[in-house]
């Protein structure tokens, strides 16, 4: 099911397509040809209108109602409904999570197994914690490299720095009770807030995440089998219970979503993508702290998460804001996987919980594979895979192998990923990636045509899904690897004016 390649199972998302893996990646345009648009041209709009049009035809034709129940999606009555689970499903253990257990040298020595069976089935000399130690510092800039210049450098380390100023960053690994993401509850107000229905509180905390900067906002009753267990403390080395160790027992967890931003992610794998990935954690730390210390404000128990505690994917899944993609991640109809996720968990329970929602985006990935195609470290699994790479348990290149899958959790039926091979791009880019967030059908700037071509999917017939990933790179989006990217990205603040085609700086900044 459910955010990410690294982030449940390992690192979620991102990447660098080397040259020497041009193979694997989608071809770069030559300057001046990349098809990408640079604004909603009319060329762009009209053929994407017609597709959308012409497949809402095919569907058996799509009134303003369909169109917009389509975009709405079917809510489904809960996450069992939602789901399919067999016997082996069980919660994760957080030293499993792989930027937990990359970054944690007391678990490297617990299983030098997993490093010497990695190192011998990938056929080179691979130590997760010792790469993970000089991970984004190892490799020099290039300036005669786009993406790969000291300028990306920079505007990358620039983005992650507020979380590192704030010693937090960690949380990225999963790393709980950090000082944003305090567990501290000493400040919650005596006297509670009483809400006059449990709308109207679900409507205040939306209205919150919407102030802070979140684009969508879900609240679902907290489900164990979504929980770490045991939590696991990095810096100390020791796992914690929720029972023993956590401050209350939760009854609700919030999951929202923030933006990345459109132009600095259509560069990935480069090191400008990071920019966007990056201030992506920033927000996901900034938006948890202030909603939880809002809700402790009202007198009750909070805390806030980001890739710790729980997984954010299988969480936005019940929560109601997409489904969960080939490549791991959440994809939120309008926004597609460019989006970031956090939590907080709260002993709050007068409020009113969002459903699981099926908008047909598992279904159409089976039929799509793009986000595998652009992985250059071949860690998605393909269309052609057994089952198209769908299944309670991994079916990925030595599954089969015993122990290898240490970092998977199974027994959902969902897509399974390879995070350790993705972990291993990350190294070798000396950066995260992102080409499988790109490369995603689902991710398209916020044009109204593009809303029209997302509801004709849910209608379309399954072999018309195949026909459409195939439309999404030929009218320009999705290529990754491109360093005329990265030009373009470079001139996007030349729009930052007062101008109604920003869109709120979330895509399309700089086209006027
Ligand atoms: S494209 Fe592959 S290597 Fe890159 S982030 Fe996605 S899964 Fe990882
Ligand atoms: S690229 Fe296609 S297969 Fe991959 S997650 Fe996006 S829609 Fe699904």
């Amino acid at each position: 099911m459910a955010n990410e390649t690294p982030e449940t199972n390992g690192p979620q998302e991102e990447g660098k397509a080397p040259e020497d893996q041009a193979g694997e990646t989608k071809a770069a345009p030559a300057k001046g040809q990349e098809s990408a648009p640079a604004d909603p041209s009319r060329r762009s709009f009209f053929k994407r209108v017609a597709m959308g049009g012409g497949i809402a035809l095919a569907g058996g034709g799509l009134g303003y109602a369909g169109a917009r129940a389509a975009i709405n999606g079917r809510a489904i009555d809960d996450m069992d409904a939602a789901i399919k689970t067999d016997d082996t499903l069980k919660p994760m253990d957080q030293r499993d999570v792989i930027l937990t257990f990359a970054t944690s040298k007391t678990l490297n020595k617990k299983h030098p197994e997993r490093n010497e069976q990695y190192s011998k089935l990938q056929d080179k000399k691979f130590h997760f914690y010792e790469a993970a130690s000089h991970f984004e510092h190892r490799v020099p800039w290039d300036n005669s490299k786009p993406g790969y210049t000291q300028l990306d450098k920079a505007l990358h380390h620039a983005a992650w720095n507020p979380l590192k100023s704030a010693e937090t960053w960690t949380m990225a690994h999963s790393q709980p009770n950090t000082r944003v993401l305090g567990w501290d509850q000493s400040d919650v107000e005596k006297e509670k807030y009483e809400f006059q229905s449990k709308r109207d509180a679900a409507w205040a905390i939306k209205s919150a995440a919407r102030v802070w900067g979140a684009v969508r906002c879900g609240i679902t009753p907290r489900d164990k089998r979504w929980d770490y267990d045991p939590l696991y403390d990095i810096e100390k080395s020791r796992t914690l219970s929720w029972e023993r160790d956590f401050p209350f027992e939760p009854k609700t967890v919030i999951v929202m979503a923030m933006p990345m931003d459109y132009d600095a992610m259509a560069t990935a794998p480069a090191w400008t993508a990071e920019a966007a990935i990056g201030h992506g954690y920033v927000l996901m730390a900034q938006i948890a702290n202030q909603m939880a210390k809002f809700l402790r404000g009202l007198g009750y128990q909070a805390v806030g998460a980001g890739n710790d505690l729980g997984m954010s994917v299988a969480y936005g899944v019940a929560a109601g804001l997409g489904e969960a993609g080939r490549h791991s991640q959440l994809i939120v109809p309008g926004m597609g996987p460019r989006v970031r996720l956090c939590k907080v968990y709260t002993d709050f329970e007068f409020v009113e919980y969002d459903k699981p929602h099926d908008w047909g985006i598992a279904k159409f990935c089976l039929s799509c594979g793009e986000c595998a195609k652009a992985c250059p470290s071949n860690a998605l699994p393909k269309i052609e895979d057994p089952g198209g790479g769908w299944g309670y348990q991994a079916q990925y290149e030595h599954s089969d192998q015993p122990g290898y899958t240490w970092n998977n959790h199974t027994g959902v039926l969902k897509f399974h990923s390879d995070a350790k091979k993705c972990f291993n791009f990350w190294i070798d880019n000396d950066s995260a990636c992102g080409n499988c967030v790109t490369a995603c059908t689902y991710n398209e700037p916020d044009y109204w045509h593009h809303w029209l071509s997302m509801a004709s999917t849910t209608v379309a017939p399954g072999f018309l899904h195949h026909l459409m990933s195939k439309m999404h790179p030929l009218f320009g989006y999705g290529a990754t690897g491109d360093p005329t990217k990265v030009d373009k990205f470079w001139e996007t603040g030349k729009g930052m004016r007062v101008n109604p085609s920003m869109k709120n700086n979330i895509g399309t900044a700089g086209r006027s």
